[in-house]
């Protein structure tokens, strides 16, 4: 069927199919295979990984939750810390 003489035209063998198709209706597609028209196929988009996935990307900025201090607070330590004055209240110092 392609033995047909096209001047300036050649029969190559198509890689896939091994028929014989002339060299200006032959493709080459993504694998670098040189294919007929039926055998061209393009690559599948998710063959290609994006460069990076959701998860790796930096995020533009963060505010993380600060970490809980535990503080102990008993009554002595907040009279301390506090400055309550000691004493009770059965006397009044002599104020009154
Ligand atoms: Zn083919």
């Amino acid at each position: 069927m392609n033995n047909i003489a096209i001047p300036y035209d050649y029969n190559i063998i198509c890689q896939v199919c091994r028929k014989k198709i002339k060299g200006s209706e032959a493709l080459k597609d993504w694998r670098g295979f040189i294919v007929c028209k039926e055998d061209y196929e393009t690559r599948h988009p998710l063959d290609i990984p994006s460069p990076k996935m959701p998860g790796q990307r930096a995020l533009p900025f963060t505010s993380p939750e600060g970490t809980d201090v535990e503080v102990v607070v008993t009554p002595h330590a907040l009279a301390e810390s506090e400055g309550v004055p000691a004493g009770n209240f059965d006397t009044n110092n002599g104020t009154l």
